[in-house]
């Protein structure tokens, strides 16, 4: 009996040290590698993704420390090396509000939309919404090989935040700004545009019926194109999703 009570403590003991990596600022031996989409359908290989869990707030005593700031410059490498305009910590397989966006206005794809200033988003939450929506062909590194997919985020957002610095922020993007700001978001609510767009169309063909006008380019929203961030409550930090 004492046997059995001791060895049910112990494994008690073990199952509480073991911590899940994915909620550590560690930075993996071989580098980080970008997490892929899995299908809603597969239910227990989505448990076990990061892209569908959880991410944790970043603490503060955490930031603007040495361990942190290595974090962020390692998730940044990955976007670059990818040629990513946006990157979620959970794409690259952490648990962590932590996201950065940035595109280059010299980059033929998005020299129309207009340049997105680099900006490290820590505990962002989203404080007002315009009313007004905007659609957008979305695209991502965590669905590579999958097709473009429609859907509608808000044509301006204002947000909260920490920086890379640990400096509280309040700010107001609008534009493509404010699309890229809501894809990566919809990442650490769980979720990607795949969940949500219900118009798929692959890369090259949309390229095609966008030049020819066939298709609008970052127009008004239709009310009946799904949102991105359906389901956001404003005001609200991203554990509650
Ligand atoms: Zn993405």
């Amino acid at each position: 009996m004492y046997y059995k009570i001791h060895l049910l403590l112990l494994i008690v003991i073990l199952s509480a040290c073991t911590t899940d990596e994915s909620y550590t600022l560690s930075i993996p031996k071989n580098g980080f590698e970008v997490v892929q989409h899995v299908s809603k359908n597969n239910k227990d290989k989505r448990e076990k993704n990061t892209l569908y869990k959880t991410p944790r707030e970043i603490k503060k005593e955490e930031l603007n420390t040495a361990p942190l700031t290595l974090f962020i410059d390692s998730l940044y490498a990955v976007m670059q090396r990818y040629e990513g305009v946006g990157i979620a910590a959970n794409q690259i397989g952490k648990s962590l509000q932590i996201f950065i966006i940035e595109a280059m206005s010299d980059n033929p794809r998005y020299k129309i939309l207009g340049a997105v200033p680099k900006q490290v988003f820590i505990n962002p939450i989203i404080t007002k919404v315009s009313r007004k929506k905007k659609n957008f062909w979305h695209g991502c590194l965590s669905a590579q090989d999958k097709p473009r997919g429609n859907v509608a985020s808000f044509e301006w957002i204002e947000y909260e935040c920490f920086d890379q610095e640990g400096v509280r922020q309040k700010g107001r993007l609008e534009g493509f700004s404010a699309v890229v700001f809501q894809h990566e978001y919809r990442h650490l609510m769980k979720g990607t545009y795949i969940d949500y767009a219900n118009h798929f169309l692959p890369k090259h063909v949309l390229d095609q019926k966008i030049k020819s006008g066939e298709l609008p380019f970052f127009d008004d929203a239709h009310d009946s194109l799904p949102l991105l961030i359906e389901g956001y409550q404003l005001n609200t930090a991203l554990t509650d999703y």
